[in-house]
């Protein structure tokens, strides 16, 4: 849908927007559940819970500018299904960032909340019987729940004014501010992609995590970066 004149993010049909709304819902109960499995079993609440409480926090920023590394820098936004579903809204993101605003809640959501359940679901399977399973569990628990207000976070960091607390959580850089997200929104689009709290953005550039990955890939497969990336964005100038 364009009423810009810019591309726009894809109209969510009724049967999406009732699965998306369902993750959504799920996540809460999720979220009890692997709570109270943790608490019903005998772990000492010493400094490697609190570890991997932490380490989760990072976890989620870490997986949230991994993700979107890879879409803006990999592969066509045509290729089937992984394309238009996940490549092409964050092409479009950069021609029209303000089209991010637009959407409602659960189609702003709902996939991140899709992925976060798959994690509650899948850590289910971690036994709490030894040390290493408690402290992954309460790890990707945590990662999973830190990471789900993700998209909506990225939403309140592109508007103007945003919800009072919101805006104090992001002076306090509790979450991703404004301010921290717009050093991403500037061509080539090759700084700050973490838009969960933005904590892991500095650490990453300073050892230039992204680009020694993409020397790595380039190396190995021959793929260019950005390459469609770029060309969406001179066909939308
Ligand atoms: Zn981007
Ligand atoms: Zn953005």
């Amino acid at each position: 849908m364009e009423i810009t004149g810019l591309p726009a993010h894809d109209e969510s049909g009724w049967g999406q927007l009732a699965f998306e709304a369902l993750c959504i819902a799920a996540a809460p109960a999720l979220i009890v559940l692997a709570g109270s499995r943790l608490l019903s079993t005998d772990v000492s609440w010493s400094w490697h819970i609190l570890s991997a409480v932490v380490c989760g926090c990072l976890f989620a920023d870490f997986g949230s500018g991994l993700v979107h590394w890879f879409a803006d820098t990999w592969f066509q936004e045509s290729m089937p299904v992984l394309g238009r579903r996940l490549l092409r809204p964050f092409r479009i993101h950069h021609v029209n960032p303000d089209d991010l605003a637009r959407r409602k809640f659960i189609d702003c959501n709902g996939d991140v909340a899709m992925v976060c359940d798959l994690v509650l679901i899948a850590i289910a399977g971690i036994p709490l019987d030894n040390f290493a399973g408690q402290w992954w569990y309460a790890m990707l628990g945590t990662s999973a729940v830190a990471a789900l207000p993700t998209n909506q976070i990225h939403q309140w960091a592109h508007m103007p004014k945003p919800p009072r607390l919101v805006e104090w959580l992001q002076d306090c850089g509790v979450i991703l501010s404004r301010a921290a997200h717009q050093r991403h929104h500037a061509p080539p689009y090759v700084e700050h992609y973490c838009i969960t709290t933005g904590w892991m953005n500095r650490p990453l550039s300073a050892i230039q995590f992204f680009r020694r990955m993409e020397t790595l890939i380039t190396a190995v497969t021959g793929l260019e970066p950005r390459q469609d990336d770029t060309r969406f964005e001179r066909a939308h100038a």
